[in-house]
């Protein structure tokens, strides 16, 4: 999908200016490219219109070469596409938490059921797993062994109705203290009749907080009307697109919350435990359009460097002033932005290689972020005040290990070294990018 979008953008590169014929020449080979990539036609048609309206009415820019405004509307109506917020699960402050995950057999409920409970349980939450998918012996077992990577308790009776299942599920949750239960339900191959009125059972005996639809975003075309039917009949709250780590062509994540209304929540991007992701509008819509060169990489991050907020940053810089709390919201900056590997793609050759080689880690961005967000404003502000008693509240609030914080405490003294070399007095200073 990438490629035939570029190529749909280059053609426009070569173009002065912008009229009504070159945006709809450019719209009919995005929309091939949409179709191809499965996602569903009248999505494409309305996402199709909705650009060429606003392509043709825009003001020229003189900033911006036509490729690149009508790659900025592209980028920002895929992202209005699939919801402009990230979304986060709805846990009900007082009282048990119900998750209901349904989906088609393989989309990976029973997997995805174990990464929410470990991702939970890291939050300080007690999960109870509980094996309603009934028709398999196997799936018990499956479920077990998930719960066991995960250090979650997992609820089974075996192979009987699983709204029964369910229901002792709940008390048992009560009296053992588990605040969130997380039911793992059976799939059919197909949508059928019988697994639907299972899972409408279920629903109306423990009257879920979220009823999450695993989806495979493998599977194209068919996600949307797997998604629409479940959301018919279920009224899910979300989404839960999985195997984002293969070779996946986007149309799902495209059509899903276009068609049902519901955001998509978290992302799967792996088999193991820890391959869960929140979803990011912003950073699939740039997968998709698979931005890969250095004038993108400027223009995205122009618009969303926020300008005000980085000189007060500089200004703090030059006084010496930086501290985690500043170092936390450059980090969300760059959240902002896209992912690393994304933006390292997007750097001239040699650098882009360079720092590839310096091992940038996504992961350890989000270990950063929960470290400092685990401490308090007075020690973000001081970091000196953090001694070994904070350190191993920090660490046990993050889910992290002591050295790890010792290891950000480290990152952050040399961190404040470099920015200050950057930032001498009386040279022009520049956007800096310290990771
Ligand atoms: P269920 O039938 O819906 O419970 O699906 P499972 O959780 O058993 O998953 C089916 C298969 O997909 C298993 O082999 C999983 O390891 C695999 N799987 C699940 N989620 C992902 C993912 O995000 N990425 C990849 N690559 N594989 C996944
Ligand atoms: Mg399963």
């Amino acid at each position: 999908l990438s490629e035939k979008l570029s190529a749909a953008f280059k053609r426009l590169k070569q173009k002065g200016k912008l009229d009504e014929k070159d945006v709809k020449t450019a719209m009919r080979e995005v929309r091939l490219a949409l179709l191809e990539a499965d996602v569903n036609y009248k999505v494409t048609k309305q996402f199709v219109s909705a650009v060429t309206e606003r392509a043709v009415g825009a003001a020229v820019f003189e900033s911006l070469t036509p490729a690149q405004q009508v790659i900025k509307i592209v980028h920002e109506e895929l992202i209005n596409l699939m919801g402009s917020e990230v979304s986060r699960l709805q846990i009900p402050s007082k009282g048990q938490c119900v998750i209901m995950m349904c989906g088609l057999q393989g989309s990976g409920k029973t997997t995805h059921s174990g990464k929410l409970a470990k991702l939970l349980k890291g939050q300080g939450h007690r999960p109870l797993l509980v094996a309603c998918d009934v028709y398999r012996p196997a799936a018990i077992k499956q479920l077990q062994v998930v719960g066991e990577q995960a250090g979650v308790p997992v609820f089974e009776m075996g192979q009987i109705d699983p709204v029964e299942i369910a229901k002792k599920a709940l008390a048992h949750a009560r009296d053992y203290g588990n605040d969130i239960v997380i039911l793992d339900t059976a799939g059919r191959l197909h949508i059928d009749e019988q697994l639907m009125g299972e899972l409408e059972n279920i629903k109306s005996a423990v009257d879920p907080s979220e009823i999450l639809l695993v989806i495979d975003a493998m599977t194209g075309q068919d996600a949307v009307n797997v998604a629409q039917s479940f959301n018919d009949l279920l009224e899910i709250t979300g989404v839960v697109l999985t195997k984002l780590d293969g070779d996946t062509r986007g149309g799902a994540a495209l059509s899903v919350k276009a068609v049902t209304g519901k955001p998509i929540k978290f992302s799967g991007t792996g088999e193991k435990l820890d391959d869960l992701e929140p979803f990011y509008p912003d950073r699939m819509a740039s997968r998709i359009l698979g931005m890969g060169d250095v004038l993108t990489f400027i223009e995205k991050a122009q618009e969303q460097f926020d300008e005000k907020q980085q000189q007060k940053m500089e200004e703090k810089l030059r006084q010496n002033k930086f501290d985690l709390q500043d170092m936390l919201e450059q980090l969300e900056q760059i959240n902002k932005m896209g992912s690393m590997q994304q933006i390292m793609g997007m750097m001239p050759g040699g650098m882009g290689a360079q720092m590839k080689d310096a091992d940038i880690d996504e992961r350890q961005i989000d270990r950063t972020r929960a470290i400092i967000l685990s401490m308090t404003p007075q020690e973000r502000a001081k970091p000196k005040l953090i001694n070994p008693a904070r350190k191993r509240r920090i660490a046990a609030g993050s889910g992290t290990k002591v050295e790890d914080v010792n290891r950000l405490l480290k990152q952050f003294e040399q961190m404040s070294k470099l920015i200050r070399q950057f930032t001498r007095p009386g040279k022009r200073r520049r956007r800096f990018m310290p990771f």
